[in-house]
């Protein structure tokens, strides 16, 4: 693992630069709590001048084509293709993810790009004609202007590209600001497409969530910031945002639900939860983190999921057989071990410490005898910590299923297709998988939360209109 320290500079105006103050942040390897790089702390001065060559390049930003749009994408995948290696061992040392999954990232990063240079060309809308006597009326869907993306350190890079996709296709100019933990991945891409990127037309700016993700939500001509970060600052953003009434794109926080039926196959279940509660150390917003069984399935459903779970490889994320890395953070790590020391009426069937005294790991931890209003059972742990539950009949389970603030994701496992129907149609969440969980994802299919899991979609084409405005004009005959 690299132990050098690298010096970055953001991306502002076309240019790489230092914070106006100076500031700098330094950015560390979780799997080893060694520092690996310092970039600029940029504050609100920052943001602003970002902001000042946004609108310098807009009007002829506006002038492009859909099929200019399409190309600069495909040009922006084309460098991830080319990169993937390099992108994914950067990704694995900052975020302390196995090699495995990053490089997973890049091909599905590629694609989501593919899918919105695809869509640039293709918006439909009302076809213009005389809905009022005496009129031609036309609709017009327009660009928004200038856009912010905030990005968690989850999947750095693949949820700024989930942010780029749309908001460019559909002819904005944007500023993404990556998390304060993770922004080397982002930075190292803008690095390696500038010579495709228009000048201004897509800035990175690292710093803090408050004075520079702030200063993207305050500043009035920015008009719509796109969010992927917890419930709380969803709604501090949500708030922020309302003083200068901009549209606010939310993906927050989730506690998905893996609801298991008596007929399910134990094996099948335990192998998709052994993926869907621990893939990304479980720091996934859709991480099939409750588990719902059955009575008759569920004491064999632990049979088969503890050696499941204790089958999993932990360790250097750089290396290749590693299926599980570190968290993110140590106070990460301190905050899941202290969802766990709370949880003290519980049974913790396997796992339940750090594992490890170097880097900022936890184990990949099972808990039963939990009670549905447990902080455990209610709160998102966000780390490698699934909770079973053991239900007395169907409606119980869609009651504690949908019994929590979030709506992100759920699963149903049934062979029965009439129950499964039924249980989607129940399920509060925005996206409800059947006899799998996590991965189902594609470029074409929305991703997005019901409650307080947020608003909006990424992917998709529902993605890309919500980063259009929509104009109607009517010309008098
Ligand atoms: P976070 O909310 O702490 O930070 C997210 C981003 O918001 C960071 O870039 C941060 O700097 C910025 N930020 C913080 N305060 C801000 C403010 N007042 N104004 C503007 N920007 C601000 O979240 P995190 O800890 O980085 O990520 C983990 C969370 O993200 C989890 O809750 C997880 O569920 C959620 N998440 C959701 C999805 C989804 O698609 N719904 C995907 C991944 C992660």
């Amino acid at each position: 693992m690299s132990t050098t320290t690298e010096t970055y500079k953001c991306f502002i105006g076309g240019e790489w630069t230092d914070a106006a103050s100076g500031e700098t942040m330094e950015v560390i390897a979780p799997a080893t709590g060694e520092t690996i790089a310092e970039v600029p702390r940029c504050g609100a001065e920052d943001v602003d001048r970002a902001v000042a060559a946004a609108n310098k390049v807009l009007p002829a930003w506006l002038e492009k084509t859909p099929k200019e749009r399409s190309e600069l994408l495909h040009k922006l995948a084309d460098v991830i293709e080319e990169n993937a290696e390099e992108l994914a061992q950067l990704e694995s040392l900052n975020v302390g993810k196995p090699l495995l999954a990053s490089r997973d990232e890049m091909p599905f990063s590629a694609d989501n790009l593919r899918f919105f240079a695809g869509a640039a060309r293709h918006l439909e809308g009302k076809s213009a004609g005389e809905y009022i006597e005496g009129y031609t009326s036309l609709i017009r869907r327009e660009p928004l202007g200038i856009v912010a993306g905030v990005c968690p350190w989850n999947y750095p890079l693949m949820m700024a590209v989930w942010k780029i996709g749309p908001a460019l296709a559909a002819g904005n100019v944007q500023i993404v600001k990556p998390a304060e933990q993770t922004p080397l991945s982002l930075l190292r891409f803008a690095q390696l497409a500038q010579e495709v990127i228009p000048e201004g037309v897509l800035q990175v700016v690292t710093g803090d969530g408050v004075p520079a993700g702030q200063r993207l939500v305050e500043h009035p001509d920015v008009r719509l910031v796109s969010l992927t970060g917890d419930v709380e600052t969803g709604k501090t953003i949500a708030r922020t945002a309302a003083d200068t009434l901009k549209r606010v794109h939310l993906e927050l926080g989730g506690k998905a639900p893996m609801v298991v039926f008596d007929d399910a196959d134990p094996e099948a279940v335990a192998e998709g939860i052994r993926l869907a509660g621990y893939w990304n150390s479980g720091q996934d917003c859709t991480a099939g983190s409750r588990v719902i069984a059955g009575p008759k399935i569920y004491d064999a459903l632990l049979e088969a999921l503890v050696p499941q779970v204790e089958s999993l490889k932990v360790g250097d994320p750089l290396n290749d057989e590693t299926e599980m890395g570190s968290v993110i953070s140590q106070s990460q790590q301190e905050r899941i071990l202290g969802f766990l020391e709370r949880a003290n009426k519980a049974t913790v069937l396997t796992g339940g410490s750090a594992g490890s005294d170097k880097g900022f790991f936890v184990q990949p931890t099972l808990v039963t005898d939990v009670q549905q209003d447990d902080e455990i059972v209610q709160r998102e742990v966000f780390g490698p910590v699934v909770t079973v539950q053991r239900f007395a009949d169907d409606a119980q389970a869609i009651e504690w299923a949908n019994g929590v603030r979030y709506g992100l994701a759920a699963s149903v496992w049934t062979r029965d297709v009439a129950r499964a129907l039924n249980a989607v149609r129940k399920l509060q969440f925005g996206t409800v998988w059947v006899n799998d969980h996590l991965l189902p994802i594609s470029s074409e299919l929305p991703h997005g939360g019901y409650k307080q899991s947020g608003y909006g979609k990424d992917m998709s084409i529902y993605s890309m209109e919500e980063y259009t405005q929509i104009k109607h004009a009517a010309f008098k005959l």
